[in-house]
């Protein structure tokens, strides 16, 4: 019997390879655990393209309720930091810890987070924070770069296989409201052009 593994899952874009790669090694269980993203439609969309590739390879999936209250207390007064800055270093250690617990009280010999496939999050930042919140509820932390050995081009042409929804912020309100700026200041650029 292979190890249990439960694996949090951010979004179905950046986890489809390496779901598909640790299906075949482990006793794979997906979390879906992502408070931060906003609004809740948004919420929803990504939520069901996640249970869309668990359901294609019948992979058990834990659904954790949507309740932004952590998420909102861990990142008060970060509102202004850029994506990979502060704020995302709480965004991690909220949704990592929860991770590592439902790890620890659920039997499963480790966890880990395909957090490390976003090209602007930084494994050597994310890592420690899956050992301290495995440390802490005594479980085993994964740690992994995801982005690396061709795994970004490969979830590329699976995600386009499957004409799966892709979003185009991170998913917190400030990586919204972010994006919205970048959209308005392009905008006031060609128009000056
Ligand atoms: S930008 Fe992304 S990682 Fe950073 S706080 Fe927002 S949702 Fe979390």
């Amino acid at each position: 019997m292979s190890e249990k593994f439960l694996l949090h899952v951010c979004c179905a874009p950046c986890s489809i390879a390496v779901i598909d790669e640790l299906r075949t090694q482990y006793d794979l269980s997906i979390l879906f655990f992502n408070p931060n993203i906003h609004p809740k439609e948004e919420y929803l969309r990504r939520k069901h393209e996640v249970i869309r590739i668990c359901k294609e390879w019948d992979i058990p999936m834990l659904d954790q309720d949507y309740s932004t209250e952590e998420w909102d207390f861990a990142t008060k007064g970060l509102e202004e930091q850029p994506e990979g800055g502060f704020r995302c270093n709480a965004c991690f250690r909220v949704r990592l810890s929860w991770t590592a617990q439902v790890a620890a009280e659920g039997g499963f010999s480790r966890f880990g987070s395909t957090l490390t496939t976003g090209r602007y999050k930084k494994a050597a930042i994310i890592n420690p924070i899956g050992e301290a919140a495995a440390n802490r509820f005594g479980s085993r932390f994964h740690a992994e770069d995801w982005k690396k050995k061709g795994r970004e081009a490969l979830s590329r042409r699976m995600v386009k296989d499957r004409a799966m929804y892709e979003q185009n912020y991170c998913g917190c309100r400030y990586s919204l409201r972010d994006m919205h700026r970048r959209e308005e200041r392009k905008k006031a650029l060609q128009k000056e052009a």
